[in-house]
């Protein structure tokens, strides 16, 4: 179950090239229907480990989600969370920042965002977005209006050195951290626009936004090889997950999460001997 994630890790990203991944790789599996199986209990195993991870309140795992349009980003994470108990568990999307968020630096929202101990906190989208969309559109680099002697030719490198800093200052405080890019193909991406074009009900899906991100496909892969080499970490790896078969995109995510749930020492909670008299007293008190 763990190890159809494995080949996908990157815990230090140095050396990384998104073209040793195929977003079209289905692993050992031929197809969906071989699958099934060890997704459906992929996803009872994550709800069992998730109840240890609750009662225990201890860590916390923070799952971050990164992707180009119509990657499977939202489906992913339904699918995978499909079993998990929803208070233990919370989903932030991170969108064009507002006019409050502008405001301040840009890990404030995502700060403001993180899971509690005993959670699961999901980012859909993330600070990511800041050396990925404003990489690749510097406009909305111009709209943060940081001091202008601040804004230099080491701006993305200091970014990472930035995240990496926060990053591993969160692993330090119990926050386990993983990150995902779906990865998917160009010629898939248009084939789900079309897919969205055409059937009715996924019309509402569509959008012209989208379509226009897609022309600078080649910039988001550079800026996303570019972020993966610099903050893919022993603390907070990223996975790079082929995208194109959605079934696979959520074995192997399922995968990475039970993974990072197994390398904890999660255990329900022991009772002391104190608590057990409490106990006993409370079973004589309800008995009568
Ligand atoms: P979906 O389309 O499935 O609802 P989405 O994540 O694509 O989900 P949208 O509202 O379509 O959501 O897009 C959010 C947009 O906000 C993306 O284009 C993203 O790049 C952009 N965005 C997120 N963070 C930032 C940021 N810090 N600066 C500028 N743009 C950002
Ligand atoms: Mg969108």
């Amino acid at each position: 179950m763990t190890e159809v994630a494995k080949p996908y890790r990157v815990n230090k990203g140095r050396k990384f090239h998104l073209r040793v991944i195929d977003p079209g790789d289905t692993g050992e599996f031929k197809n969906q229907e071989e699958a099934k199986e060890l997704l459906a209990e992929s996803i009872r195993i994550m709800a069992k480990l998730q109840q240890k991870l609750y009662a225990q309140d201890r860590w916390s795992l923070l799952l971050i989600f990164q992707a180009m349009d119509a990657a499977g980003k939202d489906g992913t994470i339904k699918h995978v969370m499909s079993g998990i108990n929803p208070q233990g568990c919370h989903v932030r999307s991170f969108k064009s920042p507002s006019s409050l968020e502008i405001n301040h630096d840009y890990l404030w929202r995502a700060n403001l965002a993180l899971p509690e101990r005993g959670m699961i906190g999901i980012f859909n989208r993330s600070y990511y977005e800041e050396t990925l969309v404003v990489r690749v559109h510097k406009e909305f680099l111009a709209s943060q209006r940081l001091p202008e002697s601040l804004v230099t030719k080491s701006i993305w490198k200091e970014r990472f050195q930035d995240i990496n800093a926060y990053e591993r200052y969160l692993a330090r405080n119990g926050v386990v951290i993983r990150k995902f890019f779906l990865f998917l193909s160009k010629s898939e991406q248009k084939k789900r626009f079309l897919a969205r074009l055409d059937t009715p009900s996924k019309n509402w899906k569509f959008s012209d936004a989208d379509l226009r991100e897609r022309t600078f496909w080649d910039d988001y892969q550079d800026a996303y090889e570019d972020t993966i080499r610099a903050t893919a970490t022993q603390y907070a790896p990223w996975y790079v997950v082929p995208a194109d078969n959605k079934w696979f995109t959520h074995l192997v995510v399922a995968g990475a999460i039970i993974d990072a749930m197994l390398s904890l020492d999660l255990a329900f909670p022991v009772v002391t001997e104190e608590q057990r008299k409490t106990l006993k007293k409370a079973r004589k008190l309800l008995q009568g």
